[in-house]
């Protein structure tokens, strides 16, 4: 008589569900995550290996309790995670932009685990406005007269173009009409909002009589945008803020530009000559100016609108505010984001910031001491070599940031497969793939991680020694 484990061993049987729930990782995971989703991991383990017994023929009980194991600790884990950005990329779209600083994250999490005056004024007892310490903030250190906060920068743009240009025309330079991160295409917002859209120029050359030859009775707008993620160079022309300021003024329509990055403070001596600082802009006449809050101001995602007092007032008044308003989190963050600008403390305190003014020095010291360890721990080629990091976010695109890298040889140079062990390790590790090495910049990386991305590059290491 064949014992029990021959009978699982035969071709074609997999055990029941019924099986499943009463083997001992069933109970297990029943007694501490309930009947319904105990269930939902058997089936799913159960159709797991009925798939896999076809290629490996083994369904045997213990195979299934170690992937009922296994996609219980995948539904456990939250799919937004923390990651590592090994990439050297700072503004990181796809890994979330900025990192809050210290202060602004504590800030955020107080205002979401507890009520707070979000509107309401201790003062008077009375409905408060929303947002109106950070708008203050924004306009002191802007000189702009006042400012409204709302959920991103497309929104910003959305925003006033309804408000002042629905059913007008807007005047924009050929050269401008560009998409930013893949899905925000000003001539798309613009016709969102009703605007009409009404290019001058060319590509590369756009003069102030262009703009002026195509003022009529039906335009609200002249608006600059920030390319941003590009850089038309050679023989290229625009006419300055002040031009296109003056030039709007004297023909009774609005100047706006949408500034995109959003550097509070000049970083030309990080190579972001080209970004604009909104303090400038709103000096040059600017009747508004919109900016990111997630990019170079290095706080949570939110647009900000920043310029007149009478059009901001009436920017609040439009009902689609209502729609587009930050929520108590991010008015928490951003608020203790600004108040660093305001204490003088933000090349120290915003991690942007921070990322962004480290020296090369800086980083190759911090790289070569991991790289001395890895080599003790890992049996691949490891050296530090010169490279560059990026700003990211659309800002700068020909930024150079000079740094030192981590370059890492795997053992049987599977670089793909290297690179997705570093993604899968906990808290997963963001690395780039560059001249058949792995490269691991630490510009974006903050010191308390280091030890976590030692392991990952460890125990990523072993595994392509095995191979
Ligand atoms: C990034 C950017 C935007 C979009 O900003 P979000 O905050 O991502 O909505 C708009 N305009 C310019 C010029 C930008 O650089």
């Amino acid at each position: 008589m064949p014992n029990d484990s021959d009978k699982d061993r035969r071709p074609g049987h997999i055990p029941s569900i019924d099986e499943l729930l009463r083997s001992d990782v069933g109970r297990q995971i029943e007694a501490e995550e309930g009947r319904t989703i105990a269930l939902a991991i058997a089936r799913e383990a159960a159709d797991r290996i009925r798939k896999a017994f076809f290629s490996q023929g083994s369904g045997n009980l213990s195979d299934i309790e170690a992937a009922m194991l296994e996609i219980r600790s995948a539904r456990r884990r939250l799919s937004l995670r923390r990651v590592i950005n090994a990439t050297g990329v700072i503004i990181h779209t796809n890994l979330g932009r900025s990192r809050l600083s210290k202060e602004a994250t504590a800030r955020a999490v107080e205002a979401a685990s507890s009520y707070c005056n979000l509107e309401f004024d201790i003062a008077t007892g009375k409905r408060g406005r929303r947002g109106a310490g950070a708008e203050a903030a924004i306009a002191e250190l802007t000189k702009a007269e006042d400012a409204v906060v709302v959920n991103n920068c497309a929104a910003a743009a959305l925003l006033v173009l309804k408000e002042f240009a629905a059913g007008r025309e807007v005047i924009i330079s050929r050269g401008e009409l560009v998409e930013i991160g893949g899905d925000f295409r000003i001539p798309d917002v613009l016709a969102q909002s009703g605007a009409i859209l009404r290019e001058v120029g060319t590509t590369n050359r756009t003069k102030i009589s262009d703009y002026e030859r195509a003022i009529n009775e039906r335009t609200a707008v002249l608006m600059r945008v920030h390319p941003s993620n590009f850089r038309i160079t050679g023989f290229t022309k625009s006419p300055s803020d002040s031009e296109l300021a003056s030039l709007a003024s004297r023909s009774g329509i609005l100047f706006i530009e949408d500034a995109g990055s959003g550097a509070l403070v000049d970083l030309s001596a990080f190579g972001l000559a080209d970004e604009p600082v909104i303090e400038k802009s709103i000096a040059c006449g600017a009747d508004l100016v919109l900016f990111s809050g997630d990019k170079l101001l290095g706080g949570p995602q939110s647009g900000i609108i920043a310029g007149r007092a009478k059009l901001i007032e009436r920017l609040r008044r439009n009902p689609l505010l209502r729609a587009l308003r930050a929520d108590k989190v991010v008015y928490a963050a951003l608020e203790a984001t600004l108040a660093a600008y305001q204490k003088g403390t933000h090349f120290r305190e915003i991690p942007t910031l921070r990322m962004l003014s480290e020296t090369k020095q800086e980083i190759d010291g911090r790289a070569r001491t991991i790289a001395s360890e890895l080599r003790n721990r890992v049996n691949a080629e490891i050296t530090v070599i010169e490279g560059n990091s990026a700003v990211g976010g659309g800002a700068a695109p020909n930024a150079s940031l000079p740094t030192y890298l981590i370059a890492i040889r795997p053992a049987d140079n599977d670089l793909q497969g290297f690179a997705e062990r570093l993604r899968l390790s906990s808290p997963p590790v963001i690395a780039r793939i560059s001249d058949e090495m792995i490269v691991l910049d630490l510009r974006t990386v903050e010191q308390f991680e280091e030890p976590e991305l030692i392991a990952a590059v460890v125990s990523a290491a072993e595994k392509s020694s095995e191979n």
